[in-house]
């Protein structure tokens, strides 16, 4: 009999398979239907020994002390931090616009308050800002949303950027200094031997057995088990009852290049008409020496794993249903980037855990100090 079973062995299912294994003592059986642990993080020795990850770029940032620290008991870290250019008029600029950016684009050399200024006079006032169009225009003005926001959203969501939450292109801040980095936070790593090796560390666990390759409706009746937690598509659960929720899904097209270094930076972003959104180098992420190099390519579909949520009203009108749902199954919680269908970062992801955690362990030790042990733990 298992104390819990966890369906996805993600961050969301890895951190609590640990916190439960380790700190409660209890006994986890970790579902995934993949042929490995890791998610969507999951990294790996190409055939020519390069460390790529599978599902795209991973850069790990937080401002968490707690979420580095928990992550750091089972990695290394190699400081690094992520400098992105954009293609935009025949140029690579930095992106998240700066002072830079506007130099290098329009031939100037104004100080940070004449940028200011510059965006001043461009930015377009508005009484709410509501979509990921307003978060960028009221800012900079329409023409730099253009070159910059504008097609790159609609390769990336199918959406125009008026149809799409603030919090979208909010996740790219404007700044009048000369900062390329593309995050500021101030814990900014990668773990030194590659995430999935991470993993290993986290699941090595008398208390935790794992089960790859097994999609968990095929087993569910054959498990014994008290808890479910689950961390994949909080629609696919329920069977879609209230419709699909959409998602956009990413074909990646990798690259092996017999040249030691691709581009100057981590990731270019192609904001024009390209097919693909950006290119990532990985060896830049990574920190391997190697005489060849890799690059991934990213083409944004509709079809394919369910990778990003997608952040508007209608669709958390959609989830909010199967939110209700989901807090009335019994023995059961749903977390995670799809089970609770938000665009979270690694980090979110893993706090949300933790925080899950804790209040399971306060629900088994309230209980249990009440000389009841509940069949929900
Ligand atoms: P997942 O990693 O998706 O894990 C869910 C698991 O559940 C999967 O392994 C899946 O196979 C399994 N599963 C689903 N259904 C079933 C089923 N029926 N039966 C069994 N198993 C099932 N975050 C950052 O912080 N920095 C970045 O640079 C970054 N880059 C990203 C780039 C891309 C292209 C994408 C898609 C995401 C990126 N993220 C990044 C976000 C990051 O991937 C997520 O925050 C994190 O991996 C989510 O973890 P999770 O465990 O919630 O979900
Ligand atoms: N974005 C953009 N141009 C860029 C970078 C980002 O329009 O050069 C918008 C786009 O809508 C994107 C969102 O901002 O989906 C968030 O960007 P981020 O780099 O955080 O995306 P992720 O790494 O999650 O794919």
């Amino acid at each position: 009999m298992y104390d819990y079973l966890i369906v996805g062995a993600g961050l969301a299912g890895s951190v609590l398979a640990e916190r439960l294994a380790s700190i409660a003592n209890k006994k986890v059986l970790l579902i995934d239907k993949r042929n490995h642990i890791g998610g969507n993080t999951y990294d790996y020795y190409n055939s020519d020994g390069i460390l790529v990850h599978k599902y795209g770029p991973h850069i790990f940032h937080t401002n968490s002390k707690e979420v580095f620290d928990y992550l750091g008991y089972f990695t290394e870290w190699r400081p690094y931090e992520h400098h992105v250019l954009a293609s935009v008029d025949g140029q690579l600029v930095p992106i998240p616009i700066n002072q830079n950016t506007v130099n290098a684009l329009y031939g100037l050399n104004l100080s940070g308050e004449q940028v200011q200024d510059f965006f001043n006079s461009k930015a377009e006032k508005k009484d709410q800002i509501l979509t990921s169009e307003d978060v960028v225009v009221s800012v900079v003005g329409r023409e730099l949303y253009e070159k910059f926001f504008k097609h790159y959203t609609i390769k990336q969501w199918a959406l125009d950027p008026s149809e799409l939450d603030a919090s979208v292109t909010a996740r790219v801040p404007t700044r009048t200094n000369k900062d390329n980095r593309y995050f500021t936070d101030v814990f900014q790593a990668m773990p030194l031997e590659g995430y999935t090796n991470m993993f290993h560390r986290l699941l090595d666990h008398p208390n935790i057995n794992i089960m790859l390759n097994t999609d968990y409706k095929d087993v569910l009746d054959e498990i014994n088990y008290k808890t479910l937690i689950y961390t994949g598509p909080i629609d696919g659960y329920f069977d879609y009852c209230f419709g699909k929720l959409p998602y956009r899904s990413i074909n990646f097209k990798s690259q092996t290049i017999d040249t030691e270094n691709y581009q100057a930076t981590g990731t270019v972003n192609y904001p024009m008409s390209q097919g693909y959104t950006r290119i990532t180098e990985f060896k830049h992420l990574t920190g391997q020496r190697h005489e060849k190099t890799s690059i991934v390519y990213e083409y944004p579909t509709a079809e394919g794993d369910p990778y990003y949520p997608i952040p508007r009203k209608e669709n958390t009108e959609i989830y909010n249903q199967y939110k209700t749902l989901a807090a009335s199954e019994p023995n059961t919680y749903f977390t995670g980037r799809l089970g609770t269908y938000k665009y979270y970062n690694m980090d979110q992801v893993v706090a949300q855990s933790l925080a899950l955690f804790k209040k399971i362990n306060k629900e088994v030790v309230a209980i249990n100090g009440n000389g009841l042990v509940s069949a929900a733990i």
